[in-house]
């Protein structure tokens, strides 16, 4: 499917600055200018929480810009800005700190929800022990933590060279702790309850077996026994098991409005607030299609509104896996609409609720009960089997006594070897496709979100929906 041109782009203009070096820089100035008028000494109580209010949305829009900006453009100068980001973002945590003082000795009943809020937030730092007190408001939140496509492709390139240096870098700089696990996996995993389970399973193969029966179960006998020959001619590709495993919906094709319509509509049934939300973002054009798998789907909050960026192609998994973005942007939107200024959201929380979008919205469209079902074996096979996979191949590099091209391709091929059955048969560019795992360097460990995610939004109810989705939290 070609995407149209119009469809390729995002549209910035709601950020009411040039999407431009100079635009960014006037608008970090801007904002430091500002910054010193919250202490003016003439501002009341109310007048200083508006002015701070401003502040941080002024902020919050000029770091959203910038990240989309370094996405689409590709001039050099762009990069360079961060500098001028990191600059304004102390400038302003230097002038909050008197208001946040005021604000902490306010009473709850006195100060809107987002004030509530950071005063909480403000309360959790002093817990921990941190002094640190006026960061939370703008410490940027982890933007991969919406990135969802894990599919990639192409060769050996000098890419794969700076990746293996990237990967090499980060497994050295977090040693294993006492438990046996790296402090970066001990931090995703400890503080859930929900993960307990996952971590036992890494130390057993379950996933393994259960996703090795599984295609094992989709294979005609006859072709398995073929298979299984050594000659090359009458193995099985992964892309030919890929194709089997999809053959039940290969036949579903849609375009991209009518995929827009159709998830808005089915949103609107689930709750009145959901209406009009996803029609609204694609004509703002804060929804952009791309069409090379190797670039990440994620869904991006600002202060302007979610933004979108995902893969499609008009098959049935892009529809899934744009309706899973769309899950985060209400979400995201609803949250906003409560809290106004960005708010740290749980990623575990958000993949839940998105991935019940997901699911929700495809029971609904794959009503013949067998080609459901073959997509929710495949769904379990991917959001729950495969990213065990994944935390498995994370956690063996560790066990490696040199990190290279080599022998992390090494590893990558061992767990896949162990997830699909003896007879699939891989092409040699499969073998460096481990260390172009997203979220290898990027958000170390994310992936052990997604298993959790899914066994939590098997859960999810339209009542616990509409606890969930209000709140940040669990
Ligand atoms: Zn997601």
């Amino acid at each position: 499917m070609l995407i149209e041109d119009k469809y390729k782009q995002w549209r910035l203009d709601a950020f009411e600055m040039p999407a431009t070096i100079e635009g960014v820089m006037d608008q970090a100035l801007n904002i430091q200018e500002k910054a010193q008028k919250l202490n003016d000494s003439e501002l009341s109580f109310t007048q200083q929480m508006e002015a701070y209010k401003e502040l941080d949305l002024l902020f919050d829009a000029l770091e959203s810009l910038f990240y989309l900006m370094k996405i689409t453009c590709s001039c050099d100068g762009v990069h360079g800005l961060q500098c001028v980001l990191d600059k304004t973002a102390s400038v302003l945590i230097e002038d909050a700190k008197p208001f946040l003082t005021r604000l902490l000795s306010a009473s709850l009943s006195d100060v809107p929800t987002w004030a509530q809020q950071l005063k909480n937030d403000s309360d959790d730092f002093n817990e921990t022990g941190s002094d640190c007190i006026s960061a939370a408001a703008f410490v940027p939140a982890p933007v991969s933590s919406h990135i969802c496509a894990e599919k990639d492709s192409s060769a050996l390139t000098t890419e794969n060279r700076i990746l293996v240096d990237r990967i090499k870098y980060r497994i050295l700089s977090d040693p294993l702790e006492k438990n046996g696990f790296p402090r970066l996996f001990n931090q995703r995993a400890n503080p859930k309850k929900a993960f307990i389970s996952l971590i036992q399973e890494m130390n057993t193969d379950n996933v393994f077996e259960e996703s090795r029966a599984y295609f094992d179960s989709m294979i005609p006998p006859s072709l398995r026994a073929e298979s299984k020959m050594v000659s090359s001619e009458k193995s099985l590709s992964l892309s030919m098991l890929r194709a089997i495993q999809r053959q039940a919906w290969s036949h579903l094709t849609f375009s991209i409005e009518d995929a827009i319509d159709y998830i808005d509509s089915q949103f609107s049934l689930y709750d009145e607030r959901f209406r009009g939300k996803v029609k609204r973002a694609f004509s703002e054009g804060r929804i952009r299609f791309i069409s090379n798998q190797d670039e990440p789907s994620f869904c991006f909050d600002t202060p302007k509104g979610s933004f979108i960026q995902v893969y499609f192609v008009g098959d049935l998994e892009s529809l899934a896996l744009l309706t899973h973005e769309c899950g985060h942007l209400l979400h995201q939107e609803t949250v906003r609409n409560q809290f106004v200024l960005k708010q740290d959201i749980q990623p575990y929380l958000s993949e839940a609720i998105a991935l019940y979008f997901e699911n929700r919205l495809i029971k609904t469209l794959l009503n013949a009960e067998y080609v459901y079902l073959s997509w929710r074996n495949a769904q379990k096979n991917e959001w729950f089997d495969r990213h065990v996979l994944l935390v498995k191949f994370e956690l063996a590099l560790y066990q490696l006594d040199r990190i290279d091209c080599a022998s992390i391709a090494k590893s990558w091929m061992q767990c896949n070897r162990e997830f699909y059955p003896p007879y699939v048969m891989f092409d040699n560019e499969f073998a460096f496709k481990g260390e172009k795992i997203a979220h290898l360097c990027h958000a170390p460990f994310y992936t052990l979100v997604y298993p959790a995610a899914y066994e939590l939004s098997q859960t999810i109810d339209e009542t616990l929906l509409k606890k969930l989705i209000g709140q940040t939290s669990v």
